[in-house]
């Protein structure tokens, strides 16, 4: 039962029609769609390994390579899953592609906030659309900074930063995004279809407090946005005072203008309007929209571009020796460089070095760009992180397992497989899963511990 305080304060919002809203929750309806990582070779591996191929039955309309299932798979048991060659996602929140198509025909060299990020689907679908820019994927909430790592590191993404901060933090770099998305933690009435147990958390008291809490996230990071920035601001509730109120908010307090954009009818998606400022708004009602209960706003900073100059932080470089045992093991294209951070010797493309050095002064980091490996007296012992990679590691020994050993790996447990002494990637239907490294007599098998499958 959904809250009746919940559908009391919806009465009179626009696409609100209460009899098909409840009979959307009462039908135990549940979609499921994924996006799949054009940055890797998906499309190849997808079709030898026919574990999510088969149920890909109609692409979502606003985000490409973006697709709702036939039906929900087991994803744990799909070593593609763990691959990263896609992301489960929610179709809804994945209009955000649809935002930047039209707010940022030109994403090459743009600098991008997600503020808000774990578990990661905002920042991996950025990862894409930015891939020539720079995504500074934040989560302020440390054990929910590890999931976000983790996401990022299967997606394989070379451009992306994962920091762990307070939106407070970002003041002492004003003026340095382009983009902020502010995926604001909500009072989540949207999510109800998928998640009825989230319905007894819901009260209206929280409703109210999540209000609060978005602004003052919002006020605390937006002098991080350039002058003529946008600001994306969604939410997973339908309650105004979380939505179209904050876009009066903004526009009262902060300055910003609203900006539209133009969804197609037949997503009916509804277009909304602030009470105060006619700010522009899109609701997704699950009984209208293939897809769960969203809502997006993009506002733009205006003002006087301001001047700054931000202190960077020198980034440890690997001596000359430390860089031949690197090189020996893999040669890297000249658009990156490598740095030290504690005993791990990391890759990042060479034009956004000196960003890199400016956010490492001011933020916490907890990964960027690639971890390449570390070193062993002379050996290399080389990361997780570069076997997932979209690195090109094609000159690296590889060898190519069945969906039964793959799970073993990824189980962590012991397996047989004929192959080359010494490193070599595990992969299946063309896709890294990680490393082993093949002795004599055995082969120790790398995958991550944290990371591995635990069920049976
Ligand atoms: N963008 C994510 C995605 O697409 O996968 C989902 C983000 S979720 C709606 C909101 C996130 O905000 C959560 O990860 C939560 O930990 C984080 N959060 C909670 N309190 C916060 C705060 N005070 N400031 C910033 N982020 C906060």
């Amino acid at each position: 039962m959904l809250p009746s305080a919940l559908l009391a304060s919806l009465e009179g919002i626009k696409g609100f029609h209460r009899e098909a809203f409840e009979g959307v929750h009462a039908s135990g309806v549940q979609l499921t769609s994924v996006r799949l990582n054009p940055m890797k070779p998906v499309q190849a591996a997808l079709a030898a390994a026919q574990t999510i191929q088969p149920l890909l039955a109609a692409p979502v309309p606003w985000c490409a390579d973006a697709w709702y299932l036939s039906e929900r798979p087991s994803f744990t048991f799909d070593p593609l899953f763990h691959a990263g060659a896609y992301y489960v996602q929610e179709a809804s929140s994945m209009f955000l592609w649809k935002v930047l198509t039209e707010h940022i025909p030109s994403p090459s060299g743009k600098k991008v906030l997600d503020l808000c990020a774990a578990p990661g689907g905002k920042s991996t679908l950025l990862a894409t659309y930015f891939k020539e820019g720079l995504v500074v994927s934040n989560e302020v909430i440390k054990s929910r900074a590890a999931i976000l790592v983790e996401n990022i590191t299967k997606w394989g993404a070379d451009h992306v930063v994962v920091t762990n901060n307070d939106p407070l933090h970002f003041q002492s770099i004003p003026h340095y995004f382009d983009v902020i998305a502010v995926d604001a933690p909500c009072s989540g009435s949207g999510l109800f279809r998928k998640d009825p147990d989230a319905i007894k958390e819901w009260s209206e008291d929280n409703v109210q407090l999540c209000s609060q809490r978005q602004q003052r996230i919002i006020a605390d990071v937006l002098p991080a946005l350039k002058e003529d920035g946008l600001l994306i601001y969604s939410t997973c509730s339908y309650s105004r005072e979380e939505d179209e109120a904050i876009l009066d908010w903004l526009v009262e307090t902060q300055g910003l203008t609203s900006l539209e954009c133009t969804p197609e009818a037949d997503w009916h998606i509804t277009p909304t309007e602030s009470e105060k400022y006619q700010a522009r708004g899109y609701r997704f009602y699950p009984d209208q929209v293939k897809g769960e209960g969203f809502f997006i706003a993009v506002l733009q900073k205006t003002g006087v571009a301001a001047d700054s100059h931000y202190p960077g932080q020198a980034l440890p470089t690997p001596s000359k020796a430390e860089l031949g045992l690197l090189k020996s093991f893999l040669q890297l294209p000249d658009a990156y460089f490598l740095f030290k951070q504690t005993d791990h010797f990391r890759a990042f493309k060479k034009e956004w070095e000196t960003d890199l050095s400016i956010l490492a002064k001011n933020l916490y980091i907890k990964k960027a760009g690639v971890a390449f490996g570390m070193l062993k007296g002379k050996d290399v012992i080389p990361s997780h992180e570069l076997a997932l990679s979209y690195l090109d590691l094609q000159g690296l020994a590889a060898v190519e397992v069945d969906k039964a050993t793959a799970l073993l790996y990824l189980k962590k447990k012991d397996l047989m497989v004929t192959a080359d002494k010494g490193w070599n990637l595990i992969r299946h239907c063309g896709l890294n899963l990680g490393w082993a490294k093949v002795l004599p007599n055995r082969l120790n098998n790398y995958y991550p511990g944290e990371w591995r499958i635990l069920k049976d």
